[in-house]
């Protein structure tokens, strides 16, 4: 279990005081000039040597993703935009920085600017954290009239200043260059890359979007310095993480631990198991909806990593696991992340906009066993042209989940069919 002293998040639970006052007596807001002092490349080498990967779900690494932007200003300004539109069902990870240990945030925001050359930050929060926003800007208040911000911030030298920017509730504008266009007071919906933001992104500037834990870890790696962030985990999935675990488990909760753990000791030590016991285990979406489910057999051994996920066929995301014992239908919870895909769609893009809609309603018909048995491949099939031939990657968040359903649960979905047709069964109704 990660011991306290190396704990990023100390007021996770937002037992302790999380103004100003008590963020420095954390720890936090130490010696930020003295950081910023040594340079950009200094900077921007540690998070390398650090091994640290986005934590909104991509895993990109972040020192790299920093390097992009431009070394000589052209005339334009930099930007740095920070990505706090957590809006993924079941991943609740970032409000909990953003309402108890916010100064994190901020400190990181501050220094990643600096190593970026942008002047100005926007936070981008999700349109229904109304308490994390309140929390957040009255942080940032207090950052000012501390000098820790704005002109001059922390006595370094450098003019800086952060916008905190409230969303309107759409979970497109978690995709960064969507985020953008909203940002820009457009309709939020994501743009053709290339141009990569780093070229051109906010009001066609040079930009970097983060999520919002990758940016408040930020602090707390530079001042115990990269090598002991690459020193948990393994290589390739360095590093302290947000966990989360919701539904079928005793304790739900938000919890640091190091990368790499094995997921049973995450809900086991920290979930307090699962309802009934490991043995009721069903099934676990690992990071978010889009993360295609893993059923028990698989989480025995499953490594929570970026790799350990890929070798199981599934995707890390943003590590906020659901949990789900033998009572679940599981159909019936894929089908219901279908719907809300077809919601969120954009509709820019045919295969998208068309498929989602197709997806959701064989989902429906799969899930009362109102369906043929050979469109269960016609279902696959067209999750396969949706993935990979879309804008963004809604299109392949959509498509996953049913892909990973086929692959593990198609004999429950062919046995509710045949159950349907010889009437063993009443109809499901999907509500
Ligand atoms: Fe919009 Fe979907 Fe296309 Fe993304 S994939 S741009 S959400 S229509």
């Amino acid at each position: 279990m990660l011991k306290d002293q190396d704990r990023i998040f100390t007021n996770l639970y937002g037992m302790h005081d999380r103004s100003l006052k008590g963020a420095q007596a954390r720890g936090h807001w130490d010696g930020t000039a003295g950081i910023l002092g040594k340079g950009r490349d200094w900077i921007v080498d540690e998070m390398k040597k650090s091994g640290l990967r986005g934590r909104g779900g991509a895993g990109f690494p972040t020192g790299l993703k920093w390097s992009f932007m431009p070394k000589q200003s052209d005339g334009r300004p930099a930007y740095l935009v920070i990505n706090a539109d957590e809006s993924e069902p079941a991943t609740c990870k970032d409000r909990e920085i953003m309402r108890h240990d916010p100064h994190t945030l901020i400190e990181g925001a501050l220094i990643a600017s600096f190593a970026m050359q942008a002047h100005a930050c926007y936070i981008y929060i999700r349109g229904e954290y109304i308490r994390e926003k309140e929390a957040l800007q009255a942080a940032i208040d207090e950052c000012y009239d501390a000098g820790l911000v704005g002109p001059n911030a922390c006595g370094s030298g450098w003019d800086f200043d952060v916008y905190l920017h409230h969303g309107a509730g759409a979970y497109i504008c978690g995709e960064e260059t969507a985020l953008l266009e909203s940002l820009e007071g457009k309709k939020g919906m994501p743009r053709m890359k290339p141009p990569f933001p780093a070229g051109a992104g906010l009001y066609g500037c040079p930009t970097t979007v983060n999520n919002v834990e990758s940016i408040a870890v930020v602090p707390t790696i530079l001042r115990r310095g990269g090598e002991w962030f690459a020193g948990f985990g393994r290589p390739n999935n360095a590093g302290v993480k947000l966990y989360a675990m919701s539904g079928h488990v005793n304790t739900p909760c938000v919890i640091e631990e190091s990368m790499s753990i094995s997921m049973k000791e995450l809900i086991e030590k920290h979930g307090g198991g699962v309802r009934g016991g490991w043995s009721n285990l069903k099934a676990v979406i690992p990071g978010g909806a889009s993360c295609p489910i893993l059923p028990a057999d698989l989480c025995d051994a499953a490594i929570m990593d970026y790799d350990g996920m890929r070798e199981l066929k599934s995707s890390f995301g943003t590590a906020c696991m659901i949990v789900m014992d033998q009572s679940t239908d599981v159909i019936k919870a894929v089908w219901r992340l279908s719907k809300f895909f077809k919601h969120e769609s954009c509709g820019q893009c045919t295969p998208c906009r068309e498929g989602t809609g197709w997806m959701m309603r064989v989902m429906e018909r799969l899930v009362t066993g109102e369906a043929e048995v050979e469109e269960i491949d016609m279902l696959l099939s067209v999750t396969k042209q949706v993935e990979g031939h879309t804008i963004c990657a809604l299109g392949d968040a959509a498509a996953w989940p049913i892909q990973g359903l086929i692959r593990h649960y198609r004999e429950e979905i062919e046995d509710r069919i045949k159950a349907k047709k010889t009437g063993r069964m009443g109809a499901m109704a999907a509500e």
